[in-house]
């Protein structure tokens, strides 16, 4: 099974719940993969004492002109979406923090001027987490915005068997890479806070996941602050509330420490592993309905 575990902003706890229903199912036995594509900002490997032993870098193919066949024809900036090469003067001119990498410009030009070059635009690491946890994540290159193929790299490379529980970290929000991240899920679980701003992001996260069709639940964070809308919104959209974990001191501490909830207090293990039936059930119940 593949579960994301996604916030529609930073700050709800989602790596938090990520790396503590990965420990939870590791501790009974399960094997269990985990992918922390929050590539801008990784900090999952904290929550599990993950040690790298592999290391690749992230590469992206550029182009890069060759002046001495150019005729400033200008149709590699006519093809390009992105705007990433403009022609002025009649010579083009490559931005390559705009460039997706999709070699439309290199194909399209007439005279065999365009060739690729690799960029680097971040690595990979994997290694073992605690409780025989695969870990591994992504990291992009500070300043570099290309953060999409890093996270689909990271998702190639560390491909887990059909017998392994993926949890996929996702980045916060609901922008493209979250959409990356997501990418072949089963199941997605939102996590969220009962505040205006939680909800209101928790609606969009909502929005992202029916798009892509996926199945959702909402674990509430720092239960106990703000109002009930979000249990109202979950209620009138169907969505299961999976778990509420109560705004607490201790558990403040310990993630500050970077324990997972499940060794704060052992008994989020059985917590986290009975939403994991949870879970299992749903998707039951889907793949019957169909
Ligand atoms: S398409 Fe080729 S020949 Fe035309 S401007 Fe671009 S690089 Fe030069
Ligand atoms: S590779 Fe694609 S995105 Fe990059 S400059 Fe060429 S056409 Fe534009």
């Amino acid at each position: 099974m593949i579960i994301a575990v996604a916030s529609g902003k930073g700050g709800t706890g989602k790596t938090t719940v990520a790396a503590s229903l990965a420990t939870a199912l590791a501790e009974m036995g399960k094997p269990v993969s985990f992918l922390d594509c929050d590539v801008e900002a990784p900090n999952a490997h904290l929550f599990l004492g993950a040690v790298f032993d592999q290391r690749r870098d992230v590469d992206m193919l550029i182009p890069q002109v060759d002046e001495s066949l150019c005729t400033g024809c200008g149709r590699c900036a006519e093809v390009c979406e992105f705007h990433a090469i403009v022609v002025l003067g009649g010579k083009p001119l490559v931005f390559s923090e705009l460039c997706h990498g999709c070699g439309s410009c290199t194909l399209e030009c007439p005279e065999k001027a365009i060739s690729e070059i690799p960029k680097t635009l971040g690595i990979l690491e994997s290694g073992p987490g605690g409780a025989q946890i695969n870990f591994a994540r992504g990291l992009l290159n500070v300043g570099e915005p290309m953060a999409v193929p890093v996270i689909s790299q990271l998702k190639k490379w560390q491909v887990p068997s059909p017998e392994e529980i993926l949890i996929l970290d996702s980045p916060p929000g609901t922008s493209c890479l979250v959409v990356e991240s997501m990418r072949g899920a089963d199941f997605v679980i939102l996590v969220t806070e009962p505040t205006p701003f939680g909800l209101h992001d928790l609606k969009l996260a909502v929005q992202l996941t029916e798009e892509l069709g996926l199945p959702a639940g909402v674990i509430v964070n720092r239960d106990g602050v703000g109002d009930t809308k979000v249990d109202d919104f979950c209620q009138e959209a169907g969505l299961p509330i999976l778990m509420r974990i109560p705004l607490e001191r201790k558990i403040g501490a310990g993630i500050a420490a970077g324990q997972p909830l499940t060794e704060i207090y052992p008994s989020y293990g059985d917590r986290f592993r009975q939403m994991f039936q949870q879970l299992e059930g749903i998707l039951a119940d889907r793949k019957a309905e169909r």
